[in-house]
């Protein structure tokens, strides 16, 4: 059966994993990382890295790497994101024709779906590499509170990487699935989920293979990154009087900043205190060359009061979410962490006060998204029935009407699939066409949501507006895509939109980027292909090797488990033989992978 994987896009860290004999497990990078880092960046050569390469070029010339493009993606430009980012990213942020977002790193402007399809494609080669042939298949995790545009863009980014996204998952979804499977967990579940960028929290019950949502909620603006700032801030009030403003305005020095940030916070997880020592600040532009240095001190208790209004607003989210289910603290019986925050001791402190016991271990929270998707992958491709995921819209999904007021059609948590059905009259008398706006938010009003698309109804007959009422439908699929009909029930005339329709870039810039990874893609993979057929001999000779091992002892204590043993190496040995006549890669991955799996079990 073709491969299909499940892709954890994080937005520090992302991740690609499959189910191996019923297990979820992480496929490698090809460089043997777990993890790969969510970053993309051009070195001077012009030359394309990504992952760790390009987090190590990021650390030493920001202006070159892009990392956590996720926080953006999907979205519309406005000065407030830009002010917003210039606090968290290194990269300038810009409007893009479309009103999109798009990024300028190393002198190019590109949109976030290519830097998003940049890495999707890195995961996509890595996957390729382990199982030796094309996969295309996947699913990809989503934040839980990500909106349609957010969705819309991930899977824009999906088809230009040329990979075939079988469903959108949101990513606590994601991490109860794995659980679940992975400790036969059966009962009520919240996922608190704190990344680099989002935090999302979902409640679940779980039973007998079934997963359903009983409501998500999440704070898109509060992760890892507002915990770095917070230290960056008070960094930068520590340094001399004379180069602090230089320092602010200077991209270079304040990700040097931020970098240090991040490692002092990592460091205090483990650590009381942290020596954080800074050099080179100052203004990096004008050649000047007048620079500071800051050595300092950050402690674990000075750092926690430091992020204490990010930690209430967490819990402020596990109160709403807890309420949207009807449920108490007391009623949920696993908090499963998921995010490298979560690795902050007070985070977990303060969800064992708050949930009155502490979080359930067993699932790593850096790879319970990944695993969760491969496990959906597997269900998904294979349709057999061993999980059932009932999942929520959400947000709230409204129609305009009059006065600048939203009516909400489907409440935001509602079961999905959903459907729902409501009349409308025209606003006035004369009017020969109806225009119905469809909005996503949870505000009453329509300027606090986000308009989704309007269908519009042509040649309305209104004598007396209130003889021409219009019946609005929505039908919410089950991965959150919103289907709107409009019918004028006097004339039977009808308008429909599919808001999926919508993406982010014009149908040739996507064709071309598309063309343009392919071809990337290609060559990449051409070169994992000769180094795969010049390591497998290395596999074969560690394969004989075993051989012998395993005749020897055979001999010394014979039984019939020691000559299968025996027997299934040759066997594989055998394989790997025709799959090196036959340069066949796919058969080399299968035999390296049965090979390993056969030495972890000896
Ligand atoms: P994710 O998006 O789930 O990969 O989460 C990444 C975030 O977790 C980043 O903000 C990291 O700085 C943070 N993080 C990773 N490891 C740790 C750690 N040991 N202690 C504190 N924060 C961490």
């Amino acid at each position: 059966m073709e491969p299909v994987i499940g892709i954890d896009l994080g937005t520090t860290y992302s991740a690609v994993a499959t189910l191996d004999s019923g297990r979820p497990a992480l496929i490698p990078s090809r460089a043997g990382a777990r993890l790969t880092p969510s970053v993309v960046g051009f070195t001077a050569m012009g030359e394309r890295v990504v992952g760790e390469r390009a987090q190590i070029l990021g650390d030493e010339a920001p202006e070159r790497a892009a990392p956590a493009t996720k926080r953006f993606i999907g979205k519309r430009w406005s000065a407030a994101l830009e002010k917003a980012a210039k606090l968290v990213v290194p990269y300038p942020v810009l409007a893009g024709p479309q009103g999109e977002v798009r990024i300028k790193v190393a002198g190019r402007v590109m949109p976030l779906t290519q830097v998003s399809a940049m890495l999707l494609g890195e995961l996509k080669l890595d996957a390729e590499a382990h199982f030796g042939r094309p996969v295309s298949k996947c699913v990809i995790t989503v934040p839980a509170n990500f909106d349609e545009g957010q969705r819309q863009a991930t899977r824009e980014a999906a088809r230009i990487a040329g990979l075939e996204v079988m469903r959108l998952l949101n990513e606590p979804t994601a991490a109860a699935m794995a659980y679940g499977l992975v400790n036969s967990f059966q009962g009520r579940a919240l996922v608190f989920d704190l990344g680099g960028g989002t935090f999302d929290v979902s409640v679940l019950e779980m039973e007998n293979g079934v997963y359903e949502v009983r409501a998500t909620g999440g704070d898109p603006q509060l992760g890892g990154d507002d915990f770095d700032a917070r230290i960056v801030q008070w960094l930068v009030a520590q340094v001399p009087d004379l180069y602090r403003e230089a320092v602010v305005k200077d991209r270079v020095s304040m990700q040097r900043l931020r970098y240090a940030a991040e490692r002092a916070k990592r460091t205090l997880s483990d650590k009381p205190e942290a020596f954080i020592s800074v050099s080179e600040l100052g203004d990096h532009s004008s050649g000047e060359g007048r620079f500071c240095q800051l050595d300092t001190a950050l402690t674990r208790a000075f750092f926690e009061s430091l992020s204490e209004p990010l930690t209430t607003r967490c819990l402020d989210v596990c109160r709403q979410v807890l309420d949207a289910a009807k449920l108490t603290a007391q009623d949920i019986e696993a908090v499963m962490l998921v995010g490298g925050m979560t690795r902050m001791p007070l985070v977990r402190e303060l969800v064992t006060r708050f949930f009155g016991h502490p979080p359930v271990t067993g699932v790593n929270p850096d790879e319970a998204v990944a695993l969760g998707a491969a496990v959906h992958a597997a269900e998904l491709s294979s349709r057999q029935g061993q999980t059932v995921l009932i999942d929520v819209a959400s947000h709230t999904l409204s129609v305009g009407v009059l006065g600048g007021t939203v009516r909400k059609l489907i409440p935001r948590n509602s079961p999905v699939p959903a459907t729902a059905k409501d009349a409308f009259l025209p606003g006035r008398t004369g009017q020969t066409q109806a225009r119905i706006p469809v909005y996503q938010g949870e505000s009453d009003f329509a300027d606090e949501c986000t308009k989704l698309g309007e269908v519009v109804l042509h040649e309305l007959n209104v004598v007396n507006r209130a003889d021409v009422p219009i019946e609005v439908s929505f039908e919410l699929s089950n991965e959150g895509t919103l289907s709107v009909r409009a019918v004028d029930t006097t004339t039977g005339m009808a308008e429909a939109l599919r808001i999926e329709a919508r993406t982010t870039l014009s149908t040739s810039e996507v064709d071309s980027l598309k063309a343009e990874q392919a071809a990337y893609s290609e060559a990449q993979a051409e070169k994992d292909k000769a180094l795969a057929i010049q390591t497998f001999p290395r596999v074969l000779d560690k394969a004989e090797r075993l051989v012998r091992l395993l005749e020897k002892s055979a001999e010394e204590n014979p039984s019939p488990e020691a000559d299968t043993a025996v027997g299934q190496v040759k066997a594989l040995l055998a394989q790997g033989r025709v799959a090196v006549r036959l340069q066949d890669t796919g058969q080399m991955a299968e035999v390296t992978r049965l090979l390993e799996r056969l030495v972890a079990l000896s």
